[in-house]
């Protein structure tokens, strides 16, 4: 046995690698210990080629399988698999379910990077995409599949419009013809929506954003309740290498434990606030499914527990100085990409409508909020200062 390696006798070289090596574990503590490992000590040589035991830290230690086992708690999964990014997570669980030959039928209203994805990597590699309006309704996307269709990709509420989709139907209908759903669930955390309980096959969401909760870590999930499927996105992982570091790991983790609580007050605080915009004279309309009255509101309420604070505001006709005098006057908003933090955030979203195949009608241009964890009075009075500022230009 090598377990204890500590207490090496030879030269100063040798006796400083292995100083204090192998003490062993001491105490029990609350959250998983941080290992810090490429390589496992292996206690024997029979040991190097057990296939039973973990050889190698790619796949991930302690803090990983803690994150992991937390997370199929959360989506209700047989298996989650953890991707450095949100973007790996849904990159990576298409890679592990796609060949070449196969169609797939993309929510036009998808991630701008992932459909970057299936533009530059998967019509390369062979694949078949084409996409689909966010409100066609099951019969409509089921109608549009051939024989090659393998994959329906669904994310609800779509990016920056927020349109909802029937997943539920969509997951059926796809189901009995034999085609497979995967669907990016970021917006609702997998608190509020849970996709594997509604059909979908894989939930797929960017933990960096409300799991994380406080924009310093990146990565993403994806889970399913089918071993088939569990075992395909082991094997995708393996194959390409991908790993996360267990600090990072141990963050998202943590972020985890006060997630409900948190989204909680995110939702509180977004209804309050889309609802004082909703009223204000300079605003066409409120692109939030959780608003009484908004578009799609009652699929929301059938299948939600709940909601997150990322929505947009449609503003009345104005000009782009005018949206810029807005988003420049904003004091407590911070302007950046992504969500989810506990920090308000802004972002004028008509730049990325191009990239659409079906780019929304909307009455004027428009601003995405992610309501962070602030008092909602302040943030309703930065924004109500950034409206005044609008009509000086
Ligand atoms: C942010 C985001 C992603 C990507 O997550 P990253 O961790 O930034 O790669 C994927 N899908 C949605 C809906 C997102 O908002």
């Amino acid at each position: 046995m090598k377990d204890d390696l500590s207490g090496q006798k030879g030269g100063e070289a040798t006796r400083l690698i292995h100083a204090g090596q192998g003490r062993g574990r001491k105490y029990r503590t609350v959250g998983p210990p941080i290992e810090r490992g490429s390589t496992i000590l292996m206690a024997d040589a029979a040991s190097l080629y057990d296939d039973d035991l973990t050889t190698y830290g790619r796949a991930g230690l302690s803090v990983q399988a803690t994150l992991s086992a937390a997370l199929a708690e959360l989506e209700g999964a047989a298996k989650v698999r953890l991707f450095p990014s949100g973007l790996a997570a849904v990159a990576g669980a298409m890679l592990a379910v796609l060949k070449a030959g196969d169609d797939v039928l993309v929510c036009d209203t998808i991630y701008n990077p992932s459909r970057r994805f299936c533009e530059h990597v998967l019509k390369r590699f062979g694949v078949g995409v084409r996409y689909y309006p966010p409100r066609a309704s099951a019969e409509d996307l089921l109608a549009l599949a051939t024989p090659a269709t393998r994959l329906m990709v669904i994310e609800s509420p779509g990016s920056l419009t927020f349109e909802m989709q029937d997943a539920p139907a969509i997951a059926d209908l796809a189901r009995s013809r034999g085609i497979l759903t995967l669907m990016d669930n970021t917006w609702a955390a997998g608190l509020c929506f849970k996709p594997l309980a509604h059909g979908v096959d894989i939930s797929v969401q960017a933990l960096t954003k409300y799991v994380g909760g406080h924009s310093d870590v990146f990565m993403g999930s994806a889970a399913t309740a089918r071993p088939d499927l569990a075992e395909a996105l082991t094997s995708a992982i393996r194959d390409f290498g991908w790993s996360v570091a267990p600090d990072d790991a141990y963050q998202m983790l943590r972020g985890m434990r006060t997630l409900a609580t948190r989204m909680e007050r995110h939702a509180a605080s977004g209804l309050v606030v889309a609802k004082w915009l909703e009223q204000h004279a300079a605003v066409a309309k409120v692109l939030y499914p959780a608003l009484p009255g908004a578009d799609d509101h009652d699929l929301w309420k059938r299948d939600y527990a709940g909601a997150a604070a990322v929505f947009s505001v449609v503003f009345k006709p104005c000009s782009d100085t005018a949206i810029a005098a807005f988003l420049d006057e904003l004091r407590i908003f911070q302007l950046g990409y992504s969500w989810g933090g506990f920090e308000s955030l802004a972002l004028n979203c008509d730049p990325q409508f191009s990239a659409r195949q079906w780019p929304p009608k909307l009455a004027g241009p428009s601003v995405r909020l992610s309501i962070g964890l602030e008092d909602p009075a302040d943030l309703i009075a930065d924004l109500e200062a950034g409206i005044a500022a609008m009509a000086g230009v």
